[in-house]
């Protein structure tokens, strides 16, 4: 069964998004869109975007807004994403949250709720380069995940002002469990009356 659910993911690097992102997709029944995976999908398999953003992603640095936006559209255009759709890693600054609201308000759509999974500088660093020694990402050097880190408090925090001012956005403590994070989430989301169709 699937429940219509329009949620944005949000936090540092390390902050666990990928992982409960697609907890909360599957229960809802919803695809993740993560600009992250696109890119890295493309670089591994060698595309025109993937060459265009190599060096982009290997410095920490932000793919342009209007490439970005344009990929995102493409997907969310998909069928799959009709009824819902959780998005990660984008927006990621307040020009992107403008193309996204463009796009939806073209769809008589919005988003229903923004999860800012919050997660200190400090923990977020720890985790990242334990990440970084267990995978090897190729992104995951020390000046790349501080700079990250930095874009991220300068660039994407600021969208959380935007949406706050919506009044959609949950902030979830990120430091716990897996398994209780995820239970935070849903119970935000429930208190929204997004809920789980069964
Ligand atoms: P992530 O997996 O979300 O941490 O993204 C990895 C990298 O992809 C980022 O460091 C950026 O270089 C790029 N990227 C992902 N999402 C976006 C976005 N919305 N805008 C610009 N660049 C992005």
């Amino acid at each position: 069964m699937t429940a219509s659910a329009r949620l944005l993911i949000v936090g540092p690097q390390g902050s666990g998004k990928g992982t409960q992102g697609v907890r909360i997709a599957e229960s809802f029944g919803i695809p993740v869109v993560s600009t992250g995976d696109i890119f890295r999908a493309n670089i591994k398999a060698g595309t025109e975007l993937g060459q265009k953003v190599t060096a982009i992603l290997e410095a920490g640095d932000l793919v342009p807004d209007e490439l970005t936006s344009e990929i995102v559209r493409d997907r969310l255009s998909q069928e799959d994403a009709a009824h819902g759709f959780l998005l990660d890693g984008y927006p990621r600054n307040t020009t992107q949250v403008t193309h996204l609201d463009a796009f939806l308000g073209g769809r008589d759509e919005a988003l229903d709720a923004v999860i800012l999974l919050d997660v200190p500088r400090e923990e977020s660093l720890t985790r990242l380069k334990l990440r970084a020694t267990e995978q090897g990402r190729s992104d995951d050097t020390d000046e790349a995940i501080a700079h990250r880190l930095d874009i991220y408090e300068h660039e994407t925090a600021p969208i959380l002002e935007v949406y706050g001012a919506r009044g959609i956005v949950d902030r979830i403590d990120g430091v716990g469990s897996l398994d209780e994070i995820t239970e935070r989430i849903f119970a935000a989301l429930d208190a929204r009356g997004l809920r789980v169709a069964v």
